[in-house]
């Protein structure tokens, strides 16, 4: 192996980390602290043919391989036990073309990273509400974010993209390559090969409306109503999604984070948000989209996580009560509930369009259990199934695949989805990647070929 390694290392123009090496185990930390592997090989890829090499290295050396952007993946996909991570963190770089307004993105850029860039020029996509969220991760399961009831999601914004397949070929997604492609790669994930380069369509944006309301106590369910009935009546000028924690007392907290973007400074729904019942601190305030993409900032690699969820057809009274009731349930804080509303664009466009199938749903509703102490894993992962199992009499669309733990069946990534859109995706898969070298993600299985 030591011969193989030193030809790598060679071969490679980016970095290459084994065990014990300085930078390791930095290099192998994900956003979830309950993931805790480690890779044979870290391959530091600079450019598609880096990523070419890296996978040609893998397959003569009989490696699996897992692929790290953002790190984010709750299931911990970006990397795996004894195997090679094609690492894209130095590919980062984000151009922008203001006049055709379209950005170009690395394969590993982050939110922070393209918003920065996008923002120079007054420039914006919906992405995700994390800034360390990796742009491609995030875009190929669909993308919900401050801009998606304005823009749609992020994979709606996906123009085209440069592929390196588990062969080693470098493929264009989009109308000037494989179209199809370009279509399973939103929501599909990353099934089909590694993406080096991505472009998206940008739509101006010089300032928001937005920042979060906190609310406290009782009247937490009686916000998330109102909640419920602004987002319903919503224009396509505002996104809004909330958050149910419980604070040191173990009294219910609610954030309530809306992003604005049309011509008024009071517009009326932030009027009725403002006055439900329980509010605690008003932090709403006009700013940069920027800031915007701040209001959400956990650590790092520092929790054990557990998310589960599904999408939801409504969003009734006895739901909510079952949620607020949820969240009480440990006796101590569980972590957060995310509702995130998919009203607006995402049910404009043509759903033909994207592999996803959850364009319908009115929200994604996720039991996001948060911890420290591995002694408790148990508990807080059963918490987080029964906060999903409370969901389900509303449910529609499988989950989103990109908060899935890793012990999804595949059934749940069937019906994320439809029957039709999943087989479509099996084709596709059996083109692209037939022996499943990617398969760590949410993964979608080759189609057989067909007996002779
Ligand atoms: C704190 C936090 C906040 C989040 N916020 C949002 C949000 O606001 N909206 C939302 O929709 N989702 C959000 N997510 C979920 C996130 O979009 C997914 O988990 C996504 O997979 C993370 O991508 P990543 O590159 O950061 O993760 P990684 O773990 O590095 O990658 C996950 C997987 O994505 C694929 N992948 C990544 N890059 C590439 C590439 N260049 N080519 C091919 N495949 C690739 C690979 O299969 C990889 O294993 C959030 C997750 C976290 C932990």
């Amino acid at each position: 192996m030591h011969d193989r390694l030193t030809k790598l290392r060679r071969s490679l123009s980016g970095d290459v980390l084994v065990p014990e090496e300085d930078g390791y185990d930095a290099a192998r930390r994900c956003f979830n602290a309950l993931v805790d592997r480690r890779p044979a090989v870290i391959a530091r890829c600079r450019g598609a043919a880096d990523v070419a090499t890296a996978l040609e290295f893998a397959g003569a050396n009989e490696l699996g391989v897992a692929v790290r952007g953002g790190g984010h993946n709750p299931a911990g996909h970006c990397v795996c036990d004894e195997g090679l991570v094609v690492d894209l963190t130095a590919m980062r770089a984000v151009e922008i073309d203001p006049k055709a307004r379209i950005a170009r993105s690395g394969g590993g850029a982050t939110w922070l990273d393209f918003d920065a860039a996008t923002q120079a020029f007054g420039l914006a996509t919906p992405g995700g509400v994390v800034g360390s969220t990796g742009v491609a991760g995030l875009a190929f399961g669909g993308g919900i974010g401050h801009l998606t009831a304005q823009h749609g999601l992020t994979c709606d914004n996906l123009l085209g993209a440069e592929v390196v397949t588990p062969r080693g070929d470098v493929v264009r997604a989009g109308p000037d390559g494989d179209e199809e492609l370009l279509w399973g790669l939103r929501g599909g994930g990353g099934n089909f090969g590694v993406a080096t380069r991505l472009e998206f369509r940008l739509h101006p944006l010089e300032r928001v409306v937005g920042g979060r309301l906190t609310y406290r106590g009782k009247g937490v369910a009686e916000a998330l109503r109102v909640y419920r009935d602004v987002v319903a009546g919503a224009p396509g000028d505002l996104s809004c999604e909330t958050l149910l924690e419980l604070d040191e007392s173990v009294e219910p907290i609610l954030y309530i984070a809306p992003c604005y973007t049309g011509p008024e400074d009071d517009p009326g729904e932030l009027r009725t948000l403002r006055e439900a019942p329980g509010l605690l601190d008003d932090g709403l305030r006009e700013h940069d989209f920027l800031d915007q993409q701040r209001v959400f900032d956990p650590p790092y690699g520092e929790e054990r996580n557990y998310w589960t969820g599904h999408f939801v057809r409504e969003l009734p009274d006895e739901l909510i009560d079952a949620l607020v009731e949820r969240m009480t349930a440990l006796g101590r804080s569980p972590g957060q509930i995310l509702i995130e509303s998919l009203h607006g664009a995402p049910k404009d466009l043509d759903a033909a369009d994207a592999a996803l199938g959850f364009r319908d749903a009115a929200f994604n509703i996720s039991a996001m259990a948060s911890w420290l102490d591995p002694a408790l894993d148990a508990a807080y992962i059963e918490w987080a199934r029964e906060t999903a199992a409370a969901l389900e009499p509303w449910s529609v669309s499988g989950g989103y695949v990109n908060y899935m733990q890793a012990d999804e069946p595949t059934e749940r990534v069937r019906a994320a989805f439809g029957d039709a859109g999943f087989e479509r995706l099996q084709a596709l898969k059996a083109r692209y990647d037939p022996a499943n070298v990617l398969r760590r993600n949410q993964n979608i299985p080759p189609r057989a070929a067909a007996a002779p």
